[in-house]
């Protein structure tokens, strides 16, 4: 049965998940969300630790479907990604993301920037480079206003290809970050030569932070790997005021969870950060 997630949207229990039937409906109706603008972005804010003010956003993708609700990109992205839809999705995601980032800079919040999630098809698109450059030119950005935010996993698949990818990427200007870092398995040497701005510390080990030595010992060493390697270090999923002393405490560079602030539609997203 359906229920209300934390994030305000439906989710699917695993059996409802697994239905084939539920998934082919899913994939025919995700095939007219695009023209039938049905899809929409979220923001979340990304802070440099407690006290101060926003320095830029992460779009967060949602479906807002006609009968089922607001679905959370989980219900769908693993459906557009093996049926390649995510290709039409991803452009517009980039589309949308820096035309709101133009938005926040003609209101006069030039310094904001904007990061958008790529998925494993997009990376491996030949066309994404060119996807990049035309968004940024559409929307007259910076390109170092742009970060693109790969998982781990994705990065270190094909890593001589990602690493041609990326260095053409960051030659343009735009950020990278390594998403759900720690996660999947780094090689330091290859991370060496990545040429990312930023590593985001999977939520998972920011959950039981105050409570689990480990999971403090890993996040402490993610922030000093970060520190050597000269990237910046952001904790996803900060939830609690201690996780977030705990966090700035170490040293962490920039926070982001509901602790600070959640998902937001623009509006509510400009009114909680201005
Ligand atoms: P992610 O990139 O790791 O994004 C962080 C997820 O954690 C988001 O879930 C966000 O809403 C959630 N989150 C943020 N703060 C907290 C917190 O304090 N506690 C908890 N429990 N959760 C928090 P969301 O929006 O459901 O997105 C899930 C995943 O879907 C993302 O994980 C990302 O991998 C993917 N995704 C989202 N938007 C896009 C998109 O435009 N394109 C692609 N390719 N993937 C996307
Ligand atoms: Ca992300
Ligand atoms: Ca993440
Ligand atoms: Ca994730």
């Amino acid at each position: 049965t359906k229920q209300s997630g934390r994030n305000g949207y439906t989710f699917f229990t695993p059996a409802m998940q697994a239905s084939a039937a539920r998934r082919l409906r899913l994939l025919q109706d995700l095939r007219r969300a695009l023209a039938r603008d049905e899809l929409i972005l979220h923001y979340q804010p990304k802070f440099p630790g407690s006290g101060q003010p926003v320095i830029g956003a992460e779009a967060l993708l949602r479906w807002q479907h006609p009968e089922l609700g607001l679905l959370g990109p989980d219900t769908f992205i693993p459906i557009a990604e093996r049926s390649g839809l995510i290709l039409p999705i991803g452009d517009w995601v980039l589309d949308r993301a820096c035309a709101q980032l133009r938005a926040w800079h003609d209101a006069g919040h030039t310094s904001w920037s904007m990061a958008v999630n790529l998925s494993p098809l997009q990376f491996t698109s030949p066309s994404l480079v060119d996807t990049v450059r035309d968004a940024l030119q559409r929307h007259a950005l910076d390109p170092g206003h742009l970060t693109l935010e790969v998982t781990e996993t994705t990065a270190m698949k094909n890593v001589e290809a990602s690493l041609q990818l990326l260095n053409t990427l960051t030659a343009m200007g735009v950020k990278i970050a390594i998403d759900d870092f720690g996660t999947g398995y780094s090689s330091l040497l290859y991370l060496k030569r990545m040429p990312a701005s930023e590593l985001k510390i999977d939520r998972a080990f920011v959950r039981d932070l105050e409570n689990n030595a480990e999971d403090a010992a890993i996040v402490s060493s993610i922030v000093a790997l970060g520190r050597s390697l000269q990237l910046q270090v952001v904790a996803e999923g900060v939830e609690t005021e201690a996780q977030r002393d705990f966090l700035d405490q170490l040293g962490c560079d920039l926070l982001q969870g509901y602790h600070l602030g959640k998902p937001m539609d623009p509006e509510a997203f400009l009114r909680q950060a201005t």
